[in-house]
């Protein structure tokens, strides 16, 4: 551990020298099969080549200028995501947070000019947005926020998946400018609404002048097996954050727009120096690119199917185990047990994957998984998890 790094992180005592695909090596050359994708983003895998090729060419060319510039493969990118997310425009920046910190100024903007003085966000219980001021307070976790009072104004919480708690607010707050909330809640615990949620939000919001806010930051660029998660709901936002699956480990964000919100922003009212260089939008390029190519988006449904039929008949109806869930690649297997010490249990077996909500197993694989990885995964996390609640049993489980 070194003493000149902030104690940010409890990490575990693992070293990882390079990758491939879905492994990666550690110093002492042992393997191991990464099912978290360095939390959703390495979705292509580690070291993919068609994006090596196009950052070391890039590299080679031109990695940045600034946004006081023309840069043609930003306009690129921002036109190819929006015919993706079928949105009108891009702001570029470079990480979730941001991405997010971007909708909740659109908000503001829109709320004032709808003539609300102090305009409000309703965000959700549960939720995640990011570590920054602004997205903090927006977050749904009160171990996220605590210590970093005052928090941002201007949030309402409401519950997930309960239409009725939003219309109750509806009825009785007149300043909500907009919701902000994640198709599928990641950090959360990998929570998907009920199916006829979202198009109901989306109702509501059109009937109150309210903007649609959906932060697809882990859900976005086929990691649910669309290229947006709201693309399952045939909803459409009027803004949406993404970032994380978006350049393969080059840290790039996008906040998309449409309608009015799309021209809120105008010269000098949002900014960033790094936000779009010409190296991360080639590397976002060379993701969307090999999406298509090799047809991804299907091939995430099919392995999120697979993943958790073989789990689920793999464990059978083990005590410990509550529920398999997810969408395309974005996998919770809740147990009815805390599982405090799961992920080191995991990395023993070379297995890496991670805990959200205390009892959740969260698994983000990249998509170009094979199908015998596939198998090893359900194999490996089917003997972690008999083991872990093995250890957690005061009696011996019958199975
Ligand atoms: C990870 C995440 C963020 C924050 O992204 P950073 O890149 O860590 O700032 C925001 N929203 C959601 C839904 C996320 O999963």
């Amino acid at each position: 551990m070194s003493d000149h790094l902030m104690a940010t992180y409890a990490r575990l005592p693992v070293t990882f020298v390079k990758g491939e695909g879905p492994w990666l090596w550690d110093e002492a050359e042992h393997i191991y099969l990464d099912a978290l994708s360095g939390i959703g983003v390495c979705g292509l895998g580690h070291a993919h080549p068609a994006v090596a090729e196009a950052l070391a060419q890039q590299a080679r060319t031109l990695v940045h200028t600034s946004n006081l510039y023309r840069i043609p493969l930003q306009e690129r990118l921002a036109e190819r995501l929006c015919r993706l997310a079928q949105m009108e425009r891009a702001f570029f920046c470079n990480s979730g947070a941001e991405a997010v910190e971007a909708a909740l100024k659109l908000a503001r903007l829109h709320g004032h000019r709808k003539g609300i003085a102090e305009p409000a966000v309703i965000v959700m219980e549960n939720s995640f947005h990011g570590r920054t001021l602004a997205t903090l307070s927006a977050t749904g976790n009160r171990k996220v926020q605590a210590g970093f009072e005052p928090l941002v104004k201007g949030f309402i919480r409401a519950p997930y998946d309960d239409i009725e708690a939003l219309e109750a607010i509806a009825r009785n707050t007149p300043d909500v400018a907009a919701v902000l909330l994640e198709p599928v809640q990641g950090e959360g615990g990998i929570n998907v609404p009920s199916a006829g949620y979202l198009a109901a939000v989306r109702e509501l919001c059109d009937r109150q002048g309210w903007l649609l806010m959906l932060d697809e930051v882990q859900t976005g660029v086929g990691r649910t097996g669309k290229w947006f998660a709201c693309q399952h709901f045939d909803v459409r936002p009027d803004v949406l954050s993404v970032a994380k699956g978006l350049g393969n480990g080059v840290p790039i964000g996008a906040c998309l727009a449409r309608g009015e919100a799309a021209s809120l922003f105008t010269p000098g009212s949002h900014a960033t120096t790094f936000g779009g260089n010409p190296l991360a939008c080639s590397a976002a390029l060379a993701v969307l690119d090999v999406i298509e190519k090799e047809d991804l988006l299907a091939r995430a449904t099919t392995l999120g199917k697979s993943i958790c039929t073989g789990l689920r008949e793999s464990l059978g109806a083990h005590p410990a185990l509550r529920e398999v869930r997810g969408l395309g690649l974005m996998i919770g297997i809740e147990l009815n047990l805390p599982c405090d010490g799961l992920v080191q249990n995991a990395l023993a077996h070379r297995l890496l994957l991670s805990v959200q909500a205390g009892r959740v197993i969260r698994l983000l694989p990249p998509l170009i998984l094979g199908d015998e990885d596939a198998y090893q995964l359900v194999s490996i996390l089917n003997t972690v998890i008999r083991e872990f609640a093995q250890a957690c049993a005061p009696e011996p489980v019958n199975d």
